[in-house]
C-alpha cells in the first residue's frame, strides 16, 4: 500500500514515520524547499533563529517516535528549563517564575501575595485534569467511540465538575487569585493555542499544568534540532521527500481516494494524510467536495508579527522565555478577535535561545524573536501595522528594561499573517485552524479522517486534538489508529 502525505510540517512528518514503520510505501510532498514546516531555523548575521515554535513541552513524545521500529543513533537531546518564563508587568515590576509546582506557589505567594496552599492545590488539580481528560481528548479521535470508550473514561467523567467547563478561564482565574498579576499569567496559556482566555473554556487552563508544573525544555541545538531528528527518522525508516512539490489536488471516486495531482504530475496511493490546514485542504484540493461546514465555519485562532533581531548586547535580567505583558490585557484580545488589529500597548514574547545555545548568537550579543500575536489576515496593511507595532514594541522594552533598544539591533527580519500564510498555507495566516472560543470548540475541530472520503486523513494542529507540537504529535498517533483499523493492518 502507498501513502502519501501532504506537508512536512511536524504532524506530517510524524505521520510519515508512523505509516512507515507499518510498512507502507510513504511519500511526502512538501511545498518549500525545507522539512519541519512552521519548526525551521533561519540564519542572518552571526545570528541563528527558531522561526516558528520556541516552547517544547512533552519531549518524551518524540522521544515515542524516535524510538519506533528501527533501531538508531539519532542524536536528539534536551534541558528542562529551571526558568519557565520571566515575566514584565506594566508597573515596572518583574518576577522570574520558576517550574515545578511548589517552586511556583512559593513564588506566587512571596512575590504576589497569593496564598501558598492554595495555588497548590490550583496547580494540582490542573495535573489531575490534564491526566483525566489526556486518554480521553488527546490520544483519541472523538469522532471514533471505540477509542475514547476505554477505562480511562470513567475517571474522565468523575471530574467534569474540576474542569470549569461552562466559565472561562478568565473568570476562572480572576475568582481564584487575589493579584491580577496572577490571573493574567494563568490567563496567558490560552494563547498557546490562538485563543482569547475571557472566552475560552476554563478547560484550556490544563495547558498551565505542562508549563508550571513540569516545565518547558530546551532541545539541543534549538527547536529546530526537532524537525532534524524527525525528519532523519523517517529518511532512516525509507519515507522518501519531495520538495519543492506543491500539492494541486486530491483525486478521488466512489468516495475513495486515488491520488494527488502536484503540477503537471499525477501521483497515485491508495491513503492520504494531509497536514495542510483542514481548511485549504477542502478549499484548495478538494473544491468539488462539501466538507464539515460547522467545523470549517468556526472563528480562527490568532496570527502573529514576529521580528527576529540580532541585539548587540547581552541583558542579565532576561531568560530564555521572557513576556511583557500589556496593562489592558483584555482590551488587547479585543482589538485582536472583534477589531481585527494590534493594540498599542501589545504584550510582547521574547524567546533568546543564545541564553542556552551559546553559540546562536555572538559572544556578548543575543538573538531575539520578538512575538506579538496578531489577528489574521482580513486586508490589513502589514506594512502599516508592523511599523506600528515596532515603535509600540521598542518604547515598552525601552522603557521596561531602561534601555534604547533600537540602537542595538544589528541585524533584523520579520513574520506576519499574510507571510505566514503564504509561507506554510495557514487560512488567513492563522496559526492553529479554529480558535478554543467557544465551550464547545474541541468537538467542532474537524476529525482526523474525512468523514465523507475513505483513506483521507489529517494530523497537525488545525484538526483534532488541537495546536502546539505535542498535540500535532498525538494527532499522526490518531491518524495511524485510524488507519490501521479501516485497512485492517496489524
Ligand atoms: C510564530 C509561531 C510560534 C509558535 N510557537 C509555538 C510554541 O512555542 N510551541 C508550540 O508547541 N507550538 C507553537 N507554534 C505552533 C507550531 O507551529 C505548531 O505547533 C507546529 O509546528 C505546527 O505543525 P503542523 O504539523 O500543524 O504543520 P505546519 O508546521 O503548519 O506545516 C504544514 C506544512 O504543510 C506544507 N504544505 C501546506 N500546503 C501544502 C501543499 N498544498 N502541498 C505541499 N505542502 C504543503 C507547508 O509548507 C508546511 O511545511 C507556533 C507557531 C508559530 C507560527
Amino acid at each position: 500500500m502507498k501513502a502519501l502525505i501532504i506537508g512536512s510540517g511536524i504532524g506530517g512528518m510524524a505521520s510519515a514515520i508512523r505509516l512507515a514503520a507499518m510498512g507502507l510505501e510513504t511519500h511526502v510532498f512538501e511545498q518549500n524547499a525545507f522539512y519541519g514546516g512552521k519548526i525551521n531555523s533561519k540564519s542572518l548575521g552571526g545570528y541563528r533563529f527558531d522561526r516558528g515554535p520556541s516552547v517544547f513541552t512533552e519531549p518524551h513524545l518524540v522521544d515515542e517516535l524516535l524510538s519506533l521500529s528501527a533501531i538508531s543513533d539519532i542524536d536528539f537531546t534536551y534541558s528542562k528549563l529551571p526558568v519557565s518564563c520571566c515575566y514584565f508587568f506594566d508597573d515596572g515590576s518583574r518576577i522570574v517564575l520558576p517550574t515545578g509546582t511548589s517552586a511556583v506557589a512559593k513564588t506566587l505567594s512571596d512575590e504576589l501575595g497569593e496564598d501558598f496552599k492554595h495555588v497548590e492545590r490550583r496547580l494540582k488539580r490542573l495535573e489531575l485534569n490534564y491526566k483525566a481528560v489526556y486518554a480521553v481528548f488527546i490520544q483519541a479521535s472523538l469522532h471514533r467511540v471505540r477509542q475514547w470508550l476505554n477505562r480511562n473514561l470513567l475517571n474522565a467523567i468523575y471530574r467534569i465538575p474540576f474542569y470549569g467547563l461552562f466559565s472561562s478561564m478568565n473568570s476562572i482565574n480572576s475568582r481564584a487569585f487575589k493579584n491580577s498579576k496572577t490571573t493574567q499569567i494563568f490567563n496567558r496559556f490560552a494563547t498557546y493555542n490562538g485563543s482569547d482566555p475571557s472566552r475560552s473554556p476554563g478547560m484550556f487552563n490544563i495547558i498551565a499544568h505542562l508549563e508550571l508544573n513540569v516545565g518547558p525544555f530546551m532541545p539541543k541545538g534549538g527547536m529546530v534540532s526537532i524537525s532534524n531528528a524527525i525528519y532523519k527518522k523517517a529518511i532512516e525508516l525509507g519515507v522518501q521527500f519531495h520538495f519543492d512539490s506543491r500539492i494541486d489536488e486530491i483525486l478521488y471516486s466512489e468516495g475513495m481516494v486515488k491520488g494527488v495531482t502536484a503540477g503537471r504530475q499525477m501521483h497515485e496511493c491508495d491513503i492520504i494524510v494531509s497536514n495542510m490546514d483542514v481548511h485549504f485542504t477542502y478549499e484548495k484540493l478538494l473544491p468539488g467536495l462539501k466538507g464539515p461546514q460547522k467545523a470549517l465555519k468556526q472563528e480562527k485562532s490568532t496570527s502573529a508579527i514576529v521580528f527576529y533581531w540580532g541585539i548587540r548586547k547581552s541583558f542579565d535580567q532576561l531568560d530564555v522565555h521572557n513576556i511583557f505583558f500589556s496593562k489592558d490585557y483584555e482590551g488587547e484580545f479585543n482589538s485582536i478577535f472583534l477589531n481585527k488589529t494590534l493594540s498599542d500597548d501589545p504584550t510582547v514574547y521574547i524567546h533568546i535561545s543564545s541564553k542556552m545555545e551559546k553559540e546562536d548568537a555572538p559572544e556578548g550579543c543575543e538573538n531575539w524573536f520578538v512575538m506579538v500575536n496578531a489577528p489574521i489576515d482580513t486586508g490589513q496593511d502589514w506594512k502599516i501595522q508592523k511599523q506600528r507595532l515596532r515603535a509600540n514594541v521598542i518604547r515598552k522594552l525601552d522603557k521596561l528594561l531602561n534601555e534604547d533598544v533600537a540602537a542595538l539591533i544589528e541585524v533584523e527580519e520579520d513574520l506576519d499573517p499574510l507571510r505566514m500564510e503564504k509561507m506554510y498555507s495557514g487560512k488567513n495566516g492563522s496559526i492553529y485552524g479554529n480558535a478554543s472560543n467557544d465551550i464547545l470548540s474541541s468537538f467542532y475541530r474537524h476529525p482526523n479522517f474525512a468523514p465523507s472520503l475513505k483513506g483521507l486523513y489529517f494530523s497537525g494542529v488545525t484538526v483534532h486534538p488541537g495546536g502546539g507540537i505535542p498535540l500535532a504529535l498525538n494527532s499522526a498517533e490518531i491518524v495511524q489508529r485510524c488507519v490501521k483499523k479501516d485497512f485492517s493492518i496489524d
